[in-house]
């Protein structure tokens, strides 16, 4: 993932002739104001007697990320700590729950002490450590996070991740939009260079830094010349999801690829030669794919069986509602809970992409089964999710018309950011 691009960096349409970058971007929350670093300058400042009389504190402020093999006193030593301090904090609990990708701030004094040190643990919880006379203390809270409405959009070259990367969307977002259209599109498949996506998604800063992004509020993807959009909405009656303009429901009862679209497997669909739909010959589907791809359950449903099979070899086959079931072979290893009468949810990892039993390569087998009878599912209608309910479309029509009028913008418009 490429470092996240400040905000304040967006540039005029003008560039867009100048610049290759199909990235477009804008916020929908008012401009962030500028630093009031030179107001703080002339501000005239009153010290109280006692005060004047101390030295100016010396200290450095810091910020270290830390990284996949870091040493926790390697991290330490960066932050500008001294080696006996950093022996001494690394008896800080909490210091031990540090995970490569956490970003640590530091403010150390001149002789190397730690005067206080956080980081954001969870989502949204901040950790602090701070000097506490010879003593350290932990805190924890809730971190002063600020939410920014970020747009963006990107065209498919290679793979979704790959646009993304271009148009400086997180992974976390790439991620979503697959999920939200994998009742339409099959990410591995079905992407064709010229695809096109725009998203509408939160962002969190801490400090001014992003932190993470949030959901994903309206997306569009045009695959292969059809449009797709998705619009998040919480019902009033509770539950929700992504819904089409129309009020229809994204979430269709199987999804389009049992195989997870990540960054790791996101790119064999594109490389290779396009996957032979050898159905006829074997009732079924094969995706190639590497070893260890999650496989996921198409829909709701219960495990049926999971277990060796000949010729199959690691199999689980999940029954879902109505006549309907799905079956998952060649599997490397089951995912963990999944076993004869487990219920799992659609998306939920049921194993994970082998070459067991009669299998040349690493690849899935994949049956769908209508009654015991393996079926070609791309043949057959999916039956789709519960509309927006009659009584709350007016509600949705509002919420939805501003989120599309963005799309459209984005879609007509693409602003080129400026690096
Ligand atoms: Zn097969």
């Amino acid at each position: 993932m490429s470092e996240f691009t400040p905000l304040v960096r967006v540039a005029a349409i003008a560039a867009l002739a100048l610049s290759g970058v199909v990235a477009a971007f804008a916020t929908m929350a008012p401009g962030i104001p500028a630093p009031p670093a030179e107001a703080a300058l002339v501000e005239p400042v009153t010290l109280r007697p006692a005060e004047s009389l101390l030295p100016a504190p010396a200290s450095f402020q810091r910020e270290e990320r830390f990284q996949r093999g870091d040493t926790l006193a390697g991290m330490l030593g960066r932050l500008g700590i001294s080696d006996s301090e950093a022996r001494r904090l690394m008896r800080t609990p909490a210091l031990r729950l540090l995970r490569p990708g956490h970003t640590v701030a530091g403010e150390v004094n001149a002789e190397g002490e730690l005067l206080r040190l956080s980081y954001l643990a969870g989502r949204g919880t901040l950790t602090t450590v701070e000097r506490f006379g010879e003593a350290f203390r932990t805190m924890e809270g809730a971190a002063p996070l600020r939410a920014e409405v970020v747009m963006r959009s990107g065209t498919i070259r290679s793979s979704l991740f790959a646009a993304a990367d271009a148009s400086g969307v997180p992974d976390s977002v790439a991620v979503q939009i697959a999920d939200i259209f994998a009742g339409d599109v099959d990410f591995h498949r079905e992407l064709r260079e010229g695809d096109r996506f725009a998203v509408v998604y939160e962002q969190y800063f801490l400090n001014g830094r992003p932190v993470h992004a949030g959901r994903v509020l309206a997306a569009e993807f045009v695959n292969q010349g059809r449009r797709f959009r998705a619009l998040h909405y919480a019902l009033a009656q509770g539950g929700g999801g992504y819904y089409a303009p129309d009020g229809s429901n994204l979430r269709k009862a199987f999804l389009r690829s049992p195989l997870e679209y990540s960054r790791i497997s996101s790119g064999f669909g594109m490389r290779r030669h396009p996957f032979q739909r050898t159905w006829r010959a074997h009732s079924g589907i094969d995706f190639a794919a590497p070893t260890g791809t999650r496989v996921r359950a198409a829909g709701d449903g219960v495990v049926e069986f999971a277990g060796p099979k000949p010729g199959y070899g690691n199999m689980v086959t999940v029954r879902h509602r109505g006549q309907y079931s799905t079956v998952y072979a060649h599997l490397s290893r089951f995912a963990p809970g999944v076993q004869r009468g487990a219920r799992v949810a659609q998306g939920d990892a049921v194993g994970f992409v082998g070459q067991t039993g009669w299998a040349t390569g690493p690849h899935l087998h994949y049956e769908f089964r209508i009654a015991g009878q393996s079926r070609n599912p791309y043949a057959i209608a999916m039956p789709a999710g519960e509309p927006v309910p009659p009584a709350e479309v007016a509600a949705y029509r509002r919420h939805a018309e501003p989120l599309l009028a963005r799309l459209e913008l984005l879609a007509a418009n693409p602003i080129a950011l400026l690096e």
